[in-house]
């Protein structure tokens, strides 16, 4: 295991280091490793003291309960890339940072990942939550994963395995870690491939925060689903912007001015409380206005007062 210069003593380590919302309390503590080896025995060492675990990557979907949380956060994040496999073919550490994986894509002239292009977080996290964009995302291009688990050890699934959905797979349940990817790219041009991902990461600078600036874990809340009274998938943000939610505000926590479904850290006091009261207002106001309710896409670690489809208090 490799430890972070950047990380505080064992044991003292917070939410607010390793997530991108910058927010919450200490965790037992916070496990940094780069290669499946590291992973295993970060794993390994967690389960053997008898405490909870949890394999983050980026932390760019996380929020962290004010009082934290008791059990060892197994960080799997390395800067550089590191890839196998020739032609259409690649396999990638799940450590690996996912914007960087789809720039190598686009430099290859390789297509298929243009829609990563500049999500957050790691690999591996990417698989676990199924991330997309433009209706595209990473169950469109996963051959297969390498997973490990501290109980039932490593083994390899087929994408149908990996029980992929809209923003979820089945790593939410069974809790294994991603060690490795096998993607499937096909050849594309590189100069149109480059001027897709200068487009996209244009729009994504109009209509997001740029969380290394203002802390945030982008879109709060799910689209809302094809089942729901909506009857197709829509975004989350045109119903809270109808329901009058960009000018909402809890304590610290604000609604992104650019964006009605995304949360940010407006002030250095903001608590992961205000994050929670300020979303259970913005879902409230939806469901007033629309009749709908909204699921929340970030995930939790540690307890929150939120209860779900409650009267918000207001601010
Ligand atoms: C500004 C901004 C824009 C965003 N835009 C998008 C977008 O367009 N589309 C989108 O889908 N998301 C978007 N997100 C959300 C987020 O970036 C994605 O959900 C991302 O894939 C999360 O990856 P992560 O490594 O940060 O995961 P984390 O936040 O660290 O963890 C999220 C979940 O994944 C699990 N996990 C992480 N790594 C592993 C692993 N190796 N093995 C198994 N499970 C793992 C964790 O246990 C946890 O349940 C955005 C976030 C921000 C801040």
């Amino acid at each position: 295991m490799r430890s972070d210069a950047q990380s505080p003593p064992a044991g003292a380590a917070r939410g607010a280091d390793f997530t991108t919302f910058r927010l919450g309390g200490p965790v037992r503590r916070l496990d940094d490793c780069a290669s499946p080896a590291e992973l295993r025995e970060a794993l390994r060492a967690a389960h053997a003291e008898g405490a909870r675990w949890q394999v983050i990557g980026g932390g760019s979907n996380l929020l962290i309960a004010d009082d934290g949380w008791d059990g060892v956060v197994v960080r799997y994040r390395r800067p550089e890339l590191e890839l196998d496999g020739a032609g259409d073919e690649w396999i990638v550490n799940g450590a690996c940072d996912l914007d960087t994986l789809a720039l190598a894509a686009v430099e290859e002239g390789m297509e298929g990942l243009l829609f990563a292009t500049g999500i957050p977080g790691t690999v591996g996290g990417a698989v676990a939550g199924n991330a997309g964009a433009f209706g595209r995302q990473m169950s469109d291009v996963v051959l297969s994963a390498d997973l490990f688990h501290p109980i039932r050890g490593a083994r390899r699934v087929s994408a149908a395995e990996l029980g992929f959905a809209y923003r979820r797979s089945a790593l939410k349940e069974t809790r294994d870690a991603v060690e490795r990817v096998r993607l499937r790219l096909v050849p594309g041009d590189r100069a149109r491939l480059r001027a897709e991902r200068e487009r996209i990461l244009a729009w994504r600078r109009r209509r997001h925060p740029d969380w290394r600036v203002i802390p945030t874990a982008g879109s709060f809340f799910r689209n809302i689903e094809p089942t729901s009274a909506a009857g197709r998938r829509q975004a989350a943000g045109w119903f809270l912007d109808q329901a009058g939610a960009r000018n909402f505000r809890v304590g610290g926590a604000a609604v992104y001015e650019k964006h009605a479904n995304i949360i940010v850290r407006a002030s250095e006091d903001c608590t992961a409380e205000d994050v929670v009261a300020l979303s259970r207002r913005m879902a409230w106001a939806v469901r007033e206005r629309f009749g709908l309710v909204l699921r929340r896409e970030v995930q939790f670690l540690g307890d929150f007062q939120e209860i779900d489809g409650e009267a918000p208090a207001r601010n």
